[in-house]
């Protein structure tokens, strides 16, 4: 699937028209078409450009294994960052427990899921933004698509040398605590989602699988996380951490033997999410329906080679069509299609993409 945004200047009002009203009757009940990822683009793109957030996009600057990023310019020429969703597109992690779910669960859409991704990584964003945390400013967000500002330097995976590790390693551990303090775990925190300036300034970023500290599982991902960035040291710089313990400076903070802090004492609670969170719009129901489909740990499956997709694929199990590229058509004809309230498509067995 390629975003050619040259296309965007030669849609016409009615293929705009055409295009929303596929968006409509997908939300409601509809035999006939659906929209792919690239459809979907030019729905969001041209919304936040007539909103006046971007007047043009430029070239892709980032590829995640479920999301594009591009940029885009301003109208005073200001760069700033297009994040496109794209769920569905890689086989997920415990690819199992999903597909058996899927099985059992006939109503499913990806487009749905990516607005919830953005939505979701929009509204954290912002809340991290506003107690103080380096993240990208969370400018504005439609659809699957969320805009933020365009971060300096680069993802820590790409830095060999850093003149300071030690203190690197602490205010990055350190964000892990304070996230923890502030009731929220990252669950994608590693090399990938932390940024890096030359002033070696810390920026994280990735934030749909963000969970809250009273997750069932909150122990481990925050174990995860933290084990992360561990190993991540030792490796590339050669960190021993016999003497980080004391260097981290928050007394309220126990360690175990190996130096690692310890996530009972750290979390009190989870109000942050429940109150920032929702008075932005993020309900914890949608946190119940992207938690199905999102797991932690997305892009640490590249070294531990993808498994899932080799085991059938999800992804061509499902929506084919949202997935892979539709270079010249935007739609593509479905036997059946109906919809359940929250706009999710109940899919048949059988489809067959329009000429
Ligand atoms: P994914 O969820 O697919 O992993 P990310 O948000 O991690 O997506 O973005 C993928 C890559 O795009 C990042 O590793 C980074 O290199 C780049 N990127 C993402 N957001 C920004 C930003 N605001 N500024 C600069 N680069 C970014
Ligand atoms: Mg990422």
């Amino acid at each position: 699937m390629k975003l050619n945004v040259d296309a965007l200047r030669y849609l016409s009002k009615d293929d705009f028209r055409v295009l929303t009203a596929v968006e409509m009757g997908m939300r409601n009940v509809y035999d006939g078409f659906r929209l792919t990822y690239l459809g979907y683009d030019f729905l969001a793109i041209k919304t936040l450009v007539n909103r006046g957030v971007f007047v043009s996009v430029g070239r892709q600057i980032g590829v995640g294994k479920e999301s594009d990023i591009f940029e885009v310019a301003t109208e005073d020429g200001t760069v700033l960052a297009m994040k496109l969703h794209r769920l569905g597109r890689v086989s997920f992690r415990a690819v199992k427990s999903k597909r058996d779910y899927l099985r059992h669960r006939s109503s499913f859409n990806w487009l749905y899921l990516s607005r919830l991704a953005a939505v979701k990584e929009f509204a954290f964003m912002k809340a991290l933004e506003e107690h103080g945390f380096p993240v990208p400013n969370a400018v504005d967000c439609n659809r699957h698509c969320v805009i933020m500002s365009l971060v300096q330097g680069y993802p820590l995976v790409q830095v060999k040398q850093l003149q300071n590790p030690e203190m690197v390693f602490e205010r990055i551990i350190g964000l892990v605590i304070r996230l923890a303090e502030h009731g929220l775990i990252h669950c994608d925190f590693n090399e990938f989602n932390i940024m890096i300036d030359d002033d070696e300034k810390v920026t994280m970023i990735d934030f749909p699988q963000m969970v809250s500290v009273d997750h069932r599982n909150a122990q481990m991902y925050f174990d995860r996380d933290v084990e992360c960035v561990f190993k991540f040291f030792r490796k590339r710089f050669n960190l021993s951490f016999q003497e980080i313990p004391d260097d981290i400076d928050d007394a309220e903070v126990d360690m175990d033997e190996s130096g690692r802090p310890c996530f009972s004492s750290i979390a009190k609670g989870s109000g942050f999410l429940d109150k920032d969170l929702a008075a932005s719009g993020f309900t914890r129901k949608d946190q119940e329906d992207i938690e199905k489909f999102i797991e932690g740990g997305v892009e640490k499956d590249a070294d531990s080679g993808d498994e899932e997709n080799e085991d059938g694929g999800l992804v061509s199990e499902l929506n084919e069509s949202d997935i892979s590229g539709v270079d010249s058509l935007h739609l593509v004809e479905l036997p059946t299609l109906n919809c359940d309230a929250e706009g999710r498509v109940e899919e048949n067995e059988q489809k067959t993409e329009a000429g």
